[in-house]
């Protein structure tokens, strides 16, 4: 398929687009419609100039923004549509044709995941009425750690729960650690061996990857678990959830709502969920920053030490995402505390990357496993799965 693919990223008051050519090279027609619904509704974005663009869209909703996105296509025609779907259950090992079965299966797991995957339902309804003939592809999230095994996947809980209700480990930012590891991979002279992933953005997850197959990652049944993340806790004991009703009486949403919304950096620092801030903070000597910076950095550490027991041998670690593309002082801290891993930074590698580019930050001549920054494509990469999907479909 020689047209581009049309990336959506559908949320419950927004639509992320980007076109996507199949020369890697070619230019991205690429915006974010929001606060859609709302009389401040607006549609912002880049031509392929490169101009900048907002368009007022008072009161639209996601199909008639998706109409204003179509006009900002330049006259290029997609030949497909491929949606990025939170959580795909089990039902989902690689992208898929979007059909009816594949539409009532994404809805049996919108239990699952209730603020993504309705979200993501409208938007294929809403995709599928501006472009009826078109084939629409569902990128799950979750289909890269499908290769996870009983020992990663399974929480120690009754058979049951997992057997019926399907509790249990699915993790998540599959597109990010499916692309970053496989880059890695073809940059590396180690070639696809053991990579340690960390996606660091305002949702942070880990994994372990071995020959390009998902091994362990810190996210779990929902993106809650694992490390520390913008406003989200991470890991937390499992009894705090019973002792906050008991003994502060809170109800289930209030806790649900603390631990993703209230926590985090935001809840450590008492700022802000921005890491940038926290940093700068921190630097002033700012308390609440400084242990945000501290806990965040060495949950990472924790993390990525724990994962490698999922792994052969340890090729390398790579960093991503807005804080792993962008902190050397992220970077620098969370490697100083695995000094046992053999890794060695490069003190002007690290400091002098530059945003969007690939980069080894250790030095040629190490033979321990090595450091890598690869700023993540998951739009590129849901472009890519699509176009495999309507070439070869099951
Ligand atoms: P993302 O969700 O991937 O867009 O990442 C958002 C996070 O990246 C926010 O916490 C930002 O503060 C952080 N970030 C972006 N640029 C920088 C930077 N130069 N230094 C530290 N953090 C950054």
């Amino acid at each position: 398929m020689n047209s581009p693919v049309l990336v959506i990223n559908c949320g419950s008051s927004s639509i992320k687009y980007a076109l996507i050519d199949s020369d890697p090279e070619a230019p991205r027609l690429a915006g974010l419609a929001e606060r859609l619904g709302s009389s401040e509704a607006r549609l912002k974005g880049k031509n392929s100039a490169g101009e900048s663009f907002t368009q007022a869209l008072p009161n639209a909703d996601h199909a008639e923004a998706l109409n204003s996105i179509l006009k900002r296509l330049e006259g290029r025609v997609p030949g497909a549509v491929g949606h990025r779907i939170v959580h795909g259950g089990e039902h989902f090992t690689r992208a898929a044709l979007i059909d009816e079965n594949v539409i009532a299966a994404i809805e049996s797991t919108a239990t699952l995941a209730p603020l993504h995957n309705p979200a993501n339902l409208a938007g294929v309804a809403a995709t599928q009425k501006v472009f009826p003939d078109l084939p629409q592809v569902a990128v799950f999230d979750t289909a890269f750690h499908q290769t996870l095994p009983p020992r990663a996947y399974r929480y120690a809980l009754p058979d049951a729960l997992y057997t019926k209700h399907g509790i249990r480990r699915y993790g998540f930012h599959g597109t990010s650690h499916a692309y970053v590891s496989q880059r890695a991979g073809e940059l590396s002279h180690r070639g696809a061996g053991g990579w340690l992933t960390a996606h660091l953005g305002n949702g942070c997850s880990t994994s372990a990857v071995w020959n390009n197959q998902s091994q362990d990652t810190s996210m779990g049944l929902t993106p809650l678990e694992g490390l520390v993340m913008g406003t989200r806790s991470g890991d937390v004991d499992p009894g705090l959830h019973a002792h906050l009703h008991r003994q502060l009486g809170w109800s289930v949403d209030e806790i649900d709502s603390v631990l993703n919304q209230q926590s985090g950096l935001l809840g450590l620092s008492g700022l802000t969920n921005d890491m940038r801030e926290v940093e700068d903070q921190a630097l002033n000597g700012h308390p609440g920053a400084k242990l945000a910076l501290e806990v965040f950095c060495y949950r990472i550490a924790k993390s990525l030490a724990a994962l490698s027991c999922a792994l052969p041998k340890l090729d390398g670690v790579v960093f991503t995402g807005g804080i792993g593309e962008n902190s050397p002082i992220v970077r620098r801290e969370v490697i100083a505390l695995l000094p046992h891993f053999g890794f060695s930074l490069d003190k002007a590698a690290n400091e002098g990357t530059t945003r969007g580019k690939e980069g080894r930050l250790n030095s040629t001549d190490h033979n321990g496993p090595e450091v890598w920054v690869i700023p993540t494509d998951e739009e590129g990469r849901i472009a890519m799965e699509t176009r495999h999907c309507v070439e070869s479909p099951e």
